[in-house]
């Protein structure tokens, strides 16, 4: 095909648009380099190279241009939550979660760990978060039974929407993008990390949410980065699109919604249990 001086020239124009979009996050931190001449530690005179990023000198003392980061305690033991943690289940009772109509959830407290009861639904934490780090402990039933999805199935929920599936997958297959770990139909997990049915499995999730703009287009997607058992399953995945059901070979697409929302775990029927679970709001 033989292209005219004018559809050159727009697409041209066409590609450095695309470019820049491409690049944009990329190239957000304004970097300035320069020189100063100082004495140097024999009374020399030299060129000194400085440099600041977004208008901050490399390292900056004044705290009043650069804020100390907060001192925090870490939890005692590994897992525990540290002290600017948010507690979302204290092994004692259910307050602060609610069934996803908002009345009041019939999941249990039992030998200190949450779980679901036969039709329960699933529950939802009465405050809502957007971008945060997330602890939480659980076990799929000992006592083993059904297999794939139907074998200690539940999920945690960022927003209410966004799915960490949590499956016992040990000797237990499924579709990869379905298992233990993955970001449900959208991301299949580095590796199978799971423990035994019974015994207790970590997860430490780091989620940003995504970013709409005022038509309801995604225009940051949301990300996770997850650690099954202290292992890394999923490295700041971005996610492509929602995790919820569509069909049996299709998902949901992102639809706009608020900067925040619950943390929800599901009941698909198997008693998995919960434990430990706690949050930290992040900078988006
Ligand atoms: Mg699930």
């Amino acid at each position: 095909m033989k292209l005219n001086s004018t559809s050159a020239l727009l697409c041209a124009a066409l590609l450095a648009v695309f470019a820049f979009d491409v690049y944009a996050d990329f190239d957000k931190p304004v970097i300035k380099e320069w020189t100063v001449r100082e004495k140097n530690d024999k009374g020399e005179e030299e060129d000194v190279p400085y440099m600041s990023i977004d208008g901050i000198l490399v390292h900056e003392t004044d705290p009043a241009i650069v804020p100390q980061p907060p001192v925090i305690t870490p939890g005692a033991e590994p897992g525990a939550p540290p002290s600017d943690a948010v507690v979302l289940f204290n092994g004692k009772d259910t307050e602060g979660w609610l069934a996803e109509d908002g009345s009041a959830t019939k999941w249990v407290v039992k030998d200190g760990t949450l779980q679901p009861v036969k039709d329960s639904g699933m529950i939802k934490t009465e405050r809502e978060f957007g971008s945060c780090q997330m602890h939480i402990e659980w076990a799929a039933p000992a006592n083993v039974e059904g297999e794939g999805q139907g074998r200690g199935n539940s999920g945690v929920f960022l927003m209410g929407k966004y799915e960490v599936q949590v499956l016992d997958c040990f000797n237990n297959t499924t579709y990869p993008d379905g298992q233990a770990g993955a970001l449900y139909g959208r991301a299949i997990p580095q590796v199978n990390a799971c423990r035994k049915p019974g015994e207790w499995q970590t997860y430490d999730i780091v989620f940003h949410r995504p970013v709409f703009d005022d038509k309801g287009a995604v225009v940051k997607r949301a990300t996770f980065t997850v650690f099954h058992n202290g292992v890394l399953i999923q490295d700041h995945v971005e996610l492509s699109g929602g995790t919820l059901w569509k069909s049996k070979h299709a998902m949901t697409d992102y639809e706009a919604h608020g900067d925040k929302g619950p943390i929800m775990l599901q009941d698909h029927g198997n008693p998995v249990r919960f434990r430990n679970i706690w949050v930290r709001e992040i900078r988006d």
